[in-house]
């Protein structure tokens, strides 16, 4: 969500005070402390007596109900363990302190409504009217905060001007500018680790890229359809950049501790430029064995746009494993007349006829037919989880 000058501003004293953070960061719910100023969050400063006790959490749950966001959000960090068991390992990213506050926005103006949003401090805002009014389903809630807590553990740098567009707001199926977009991106993942059932929107999202403009003169469209978006289009769109991570996610049994670790390797202090092509670069080098997969899931995902030369890049001393055997016949099949009719679903399809190859037909007692799909050309074949679970919408 929109945060970026504000964590601009942030980033800087939180480097400052990074060093004074405990080994293990803790994860607290507060109530409404929207009102507090902004130092007493310092950890030298920091005040506990707004951490919600079993009691006060049980009054929150009295007060909201089940339908509201606020009582799913309690739920899920008090009683939910599986969540609880999600944020720790995503917290090891940083293993900073992150405090989670519901602000209660009832009396503020419609200007000052909190909508969620995370800065460099480690504390996410949500507030109350988000979820009010039915607008928002509470049943989000979970993935509400995990796309929030994603930015917690991130130190990638917005750019200083306008880094979401001329209205600040961001949308999924929206061009942004790089970094926002990569932010945003690694955010969606974070939130579609946790509830893969935020994915088949994305995907649609995904294949229907618009881009916001100036309107001419008031009343005019402020976005137009990108009908053929480029490499760095796509590479500037957040549900791509999650995308691309998601599929490498479940592609590969240890996909998801692999781009964690590779995450957090490449957002040290000096990281705060490295994108998605950074990212996965990295990625190669560390596990060389996936760099046909992580080649392949950014081709997918990016419409096979990307110059040999960029793709060359990320895999560096094992283009072989990829170029150009595998991403011709990949190519071939994401421009099959009869998968071009659902763009969304393309990717997936590709992916997955790949990684899971049809098994030949035998044709003789004894003998083992060719010419079905995994001939030699495809490479090294590694033995992948499915990736049905990601269905379309
Ligand atoms: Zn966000």
């Amino acid at each position: 969500m929109p945060g970026g000058v504000r964590m601009v501003r942030l980033v800087l004293l939180a480097m400052l005070v990074a060093s004074a953070s405990p080994a293990f960061g803790a994860i607290k719910l507060v109530l409404d402390q929207e009102n507090v100023p902004w130092w007493q969050d310092l950890p030298f400063f920091h005040r506990d007596n707004r951490t919600l006790t079993p009691d006060n959490y049980k009054r929150l749950l009295g007060a909201y109900g089940p339908d509201h966001g606020f009582y799913q959000i309690a739920q899920a960090l008090f009683e939910d363990k599986a969540f609880s068991a999600y944020m720790q390992r995503q917290n090891g990213i940083r293993n900073n302190n992150v405090t989670i506050i519901l602000v209660d926005d009832d009396k503020k103006s419609e200007k000052q409504k909190v909508w969620p949003h995370a800065d460099a401090l480690g504390r996410i805002f949500i507030g109350k009217s988000y979820f009010d009014g039915g607008g928002n389903d509470p049943a989000g809630a979970r993935a509400l905060v995990a796309h929030e807590f994603g930015h917690t553990q991130d130190r990638t740098f917005p750019s200083l001007w306008k880094p979401y567009g001329p209205d600040g707001s961001h949308f999924g199926d929206e061009i942004i500018k790089p970094h926002a977009a990569f932010m945003e991106g690694w955010s969606q993942y974070n939130a579609f680790m946790w509830d893969p059932s935020e994915v088949s929107s994305a995907k649609w999202m995904a294949t229907n890229l618009r881009r916001e403009v100036k309107p001419a003169k008031k009343g005019d469209p402020a976005y137009v359809d990108v009908k053929d978006p480029d490499y760095q289009d796509y590479l500037d769109n957040e549900s791509v950049v999650g995308l691309v991570l998601f599929r490498i996610k479940l592609a590969h049994p240890d996909g998801e501790d692999r781009v964690r670790s590779v995450f957090k390797q490449t957002k040290n202090l000096l990281g705060f430029n490295t994108l998605l092509p950074g990212l996965l670069a990295h990625y190669v080098k560390s596990y060389p064995q996936d760099a046909a997969l992580v080649a392949a899931a950014l081709d997918v995902t990016t419409g096979f746009k990307a110059p040999e030369s960029e793709l060359r890049k990320i895999l560096g001393a094992h283009a072989g494993d990829y170029l150009p055997a595998v991403r011709d016949r990949l190519k071939a099949a994401f421009d099959d007349p009869k998968l071009a009719r659902i763009p969304w679903a393309r990717p997936d399809k590709v992916l997955d006829g790949w990684l899971h190859p049809t098994p030949p037909v035998p044709q003789a007692a004894g003998s083992i037919a060719g010419g079905a799909r995994g001939e030699s050309d495809a490479g090294p074949q590694p033995t992948f989880n499915g990736l049905s679970q990601a269905d379309g919408p």
